[in-house]
């Protein structure tokens, strides 16, 4: 009890039907690292946003040093000592360091100006204290995405909190950085401050955590002291989900021929390194790993929507080149993105607009004219074959609801006869009965020979449906298995790095 900083008990939370978190215990003993962990949908980043404030739990009780108290919003729970980093940085780039790191906290001389003096005093005393060397005159704009996080801890850590909130901070971080994190970690817990951090690394959990508590789609598993535990007992503790019987029987076999092939593919930034894979006749390449490992980028990457600096691509044994999302359609290769709304439709613009537009080209009368007779029969045809439940095609897109949506993404993309399809979370916000339907047409072009790519974070999802599976971590493959191997426990293995080396961490930064 003397040393609980924090209590949470019986949290509740629920987003419009899903249960985000079921009943969940959490707490923390001051001037330790307690990491939390889970796979993806666990819950880790919503029960932290009730504790920072940003959502409101529906049940369950927050204790803070010993006292109950509500937190409304962030300002409460900043009040109260709990500070979180966010993934996205919340710094302004055009001001320096200094200026972002006392915004609305400088201090003023006796006239109420800010005093530049001390700002520079107050801030270079600051970096010395917590070990964070960051040029103070330096724009935010210039630096460096590990400066820029450094300078966003300092912020947090200048405002003095209790406890800090870290959700992935290493992500974005090259080796040498990662090892002053962890550094800046250690001289925190022994100043008696208490550290959150949500890791998907096995390392980092094993290098920088005292205690770990493990959550699975909402519910709370158990809490447990690291130097108690070793990998295998972890990722037993995250897995156990069960496949329920929404997966249609796939009809056609895989054959030996390869349709789809990728060469060491990389990326600039580094976000993909050296991913070669091949998808055969028939075949489902599920494409698997833990949040922001570069799954999404490689979907996008093969439809020349993010920038590759080396690699190559071939369909039927022919190289592809495209060097815009147009070429890559002509090449056909289609993509179903994650994000429908932004990415995938014209929400405004009719059902019939959007069905159509991919494929333009096919409908002209002389090369000028859309044939609009030619047109409404063929997404009169679309609507037909996908089952869309449509009243009206002239109706706008966004009148449909979400599973409908993205059966007119997919109508879309069918329309240019891909031989190549990725289905980036294709099932993701949608209900049930659609996902069945999705998962039939998966299976169904695959049967007609087109090399279909689905990355999922839903691990059932990937387990359920692919006949083989594509693990990523730090951006490249971990692991590829066979139908054989795939299961939760091998796939958490490859996605947490468990048995691969650092070394290529944050490359390329
Ligand atoms: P984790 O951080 O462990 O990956 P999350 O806490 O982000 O998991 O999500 C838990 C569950 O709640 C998931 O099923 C997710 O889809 C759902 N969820 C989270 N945030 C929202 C939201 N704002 N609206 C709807 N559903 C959400
Ligand atoms: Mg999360």
């Amino acid at each position: 009890m003397s040393k609980e900083i924090l209590k949470m008990e019986n949290i509740s939370k629920a987003f419009s039907g899903v249960q985000a978190l079921n009943h969940v215990n959490f707490s923390c003993e001051k001037g330790e690292v307690h990491v939390l962990a889970g796979e993806n949908g666990a819950g880790k980043s919503t029960i932290l946003k009730i504790l920072a404030g940003l959502y409101r739990a529906d049940a369950g009780e927050i204790f803070w040093q010993g006292k109950r108290v509500t937190i409304k919003n962030p300002q409460q729970s900043q009040k109260l000592g709990i500070a979180m980093v966010f993934q996205e940085l919340t710094l302004v780039a055009q001001m320096t360091v200094e200026e972002n790191v006392y915004l609305n906290a400088e201090p003023r001389d006796k006239f109420g100006l800010v005093d530049r003096k001390a700002l520079r005093r107050n801030v270079l005393a600051a970096m010395d204290q917590y070990g964070i060397h960051v040029d103070p005159a330096m724009l935010v704009g210039e630096l460096s995405v590990a400066q820029q996080q450094m300078t966003e801890i300092l912020k947090i850590l200048v405002r003095e909190p209790e406890l800090i909130i870290l959700d992935e901070p290493t992500s974005a971080l090259a080796k040498q950085e990662v090892e002053r994190l962890y550094a800046i970690i250690r001289n925190l817990t022994a100043m008696g401050k208490t550290i959150i951090f949500i890791s998907h690394r096995m390392e980092e959990i094993f290098a920088i955590g005292d205690r770990v508590t493990v959550l699975k789609d909402g519910n709370y598993v158990g809490t447990r002291l690291i130097r108690e535990m070793d990998e295998d007992a972890l990722i037993r503790m995250m897995i156990g989900r069960s496949l329920e019987g929404t997966f249609p029987q796939k009809q056609a076999p895989v054959c030996g021929e390869t349709v789809f092939e990728a060469k060491h593919l990389a990326s600039p930034d580094g976000k993909l390194k050296d991913i070669s894979f091949t998808v055969k006749k028939g075949e489902i390449l599920g494409v698997a790993g833990l949040q922001g490992h570069g799954q999404s980028e490689l979907l996008n990457a093969l439809s020349a929507l993010y920038p590759l600096s080396s690699g190559e691509v071939f369909l039927k044994g022919r190289k592809l080149k495209a060097r815009n999302a147009g070429q890559a359609i002509k090449n056909g290769v289609a993509l179903v993105p994650a994000d429908r709304k932004n990415q995938g439709l014209l929400l405004e613009l009719s059902i019939r607009h959007n069905t159509a537009i991919s494929s333009l080209g096919k409908r002209m009368n002389g090369g000028v004219f859309i044939d609009s007779r030619k047109e409404k029969a063929f997404v009169k045809d679309t609507i037909d074959k996908l089952s869309i439940k449509v009243g009206n095609m002239e109706h706008p897109v966004h009148s449909l609801s979400g599973g409908n949506q993205q059966k007119v993404v997919l109508g879309k993309e069918l329309a240019i006869d891909p031989q190549v399809i990725l289905f980036d979370e294709p099932t993701r916000g949608i209900d049930v009965e659609a996902k069945r339907e999705f998962y039939v047409i998966m299976q169904r072009l695959a049967a007609e020979g087109v090399a279909v790519i689905m990355n999922s974070s839903d691990l059932m999802e990937v387990i359920g449906m692919s006949d083989r599976v594509l693990v990523m971590y730090e951006g490249g493959v971990s692991g590829i298995l066979e139908k054989e191997d795939i299961n939760e426990e091998t796939i958490m293995r490859y996605a947490m790095g468990v048995g691969q080396k650092q070394a290529q961490a944050g490359d390329g930064q």
